[in-house]
């Protein structure tokens, strides 16, 4: 038993490096991306229940070389232990706005809002306000067409400060959307003192929602809660008409899913 347990902690230990080695693998290869700018935006559509386009959302892909496209999913949580969401967040607001102004020169893209998805070491960091108002100037887009998605998480470990920070863009006329909502800490009470637009439902909740009695309610009462406050509620997930039927029924505005359109890359010129 002696031997096997000094062969476990071995083996752990092991475990443990491997999984070291991978993190340092994918942050070298991270600073990497930056530099040779190997990331591109996919836009996911948002639309109203007749199918009209209001906005997309910008979502981050990283363009591998070797390995082919990357999901968020694989490397945003490293850039964020690493601090190098920062930099890669930077060029998300830098990207976001270059297709921002192009649409605002044109008649049919005028009025879409875009929305990038912000994480909470870049929402937090002491220049994001200063580097976002920048991109603003510097590729002179109309902030009433801009939108941050935040999440819970991110706005709980620090409501005075993310209260301050949101008013100050809020002032500009950027909008803020609560992303997620639902999945995290769901302390109702902060809601109200939020400088928001609007509430996302998580697709989690959508997923099951038609054979699930306990997801409709939920999803029915963020509807309703988001009535009550006057923000604008979206679902995101949406991948069948019966999913859109039902959230039109229940009064949410916008809707998001694959059915609507997958996130994908446009070229918008
Ligand atoms: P999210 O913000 O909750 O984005 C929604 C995710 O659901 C996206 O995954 C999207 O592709 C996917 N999705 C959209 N419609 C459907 C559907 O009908 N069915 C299903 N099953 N999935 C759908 P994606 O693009 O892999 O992004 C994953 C997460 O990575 C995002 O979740 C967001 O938290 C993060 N992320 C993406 N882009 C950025 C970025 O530029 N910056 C930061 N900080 N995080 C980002
Ligand atoms: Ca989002
Ligand atoms: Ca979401
Ligand atoms: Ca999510």
């Amino acid at each position: 038993a002696k031997a096997e347990g000094r062969h476990t902690i071995r083996f752990f230990d092991l475990a443990m490096q491997e999984v070291a080695n991978k993190r340092v693998q994918i942050e070298t290869e991270l600073r990497r991306a930056l530099d040779e700018e190997h990331f591109v935006l996919f836009y996911q559509p948002k639309v109203n229940y007749q199918g009209k386009l209001q906005g997309y959302e910008a979502l981050l892909r990283w363009q591998h070389p070797e390995k082919g496209l990357i999901s968020p999913m694989d490397f945003i949580p490293v850039a964020e232990e690493t601090g190098l969401i920062v930099p890669i967040g930077q060029w998300v607001i830098q990207e976001a706005c270059k297709t921002l102004a192009k649409w605002q020169s044109q008649a049919d893209r005028k009025g879409f809002i875009l929305a990038i998805n912000i994480s909470a070491r870049q929402f937090k960091h002491k220049e994001f306000v200063a580097d976002l108002t920048a991109a603003i100037d510097k590729f002179q887009v109309r902030c009433e067409a801009l939108e941050l998605e935040l999440t819970e998480s991110l706005l709980l470990e620090n409501i005075e400060d993310a209260i301050g920070t949101m008013t100050v863009l809020k002032k500009l006329g950027i909008r803020f959307s609560l992303d997620d909502f639902g999945t995290g800490y769901s302390s109702l009470n902060y809601l109200k003192d939020l400088p928001l637009d609007s509430l996302k439902i998580d697709q989690s909740f959508v997923r099951d929602m038609l054979s699930n009695s306990d997801d409709a309610a939920i999803v029915e009462t963020v509807i309703t809660l988001a009535k009550s406050l006057r923000l604008s509620v979206i679902a995101e997930g949406v991948e069948e008409a019966q999913q859109a039927d039902f959230l039109h029924e229940l009064g949410c505005d916008l809707l998001q899913g694959y059915f609507f359109g997958r996130p994908s890359l446009i070229h918008f010129d």
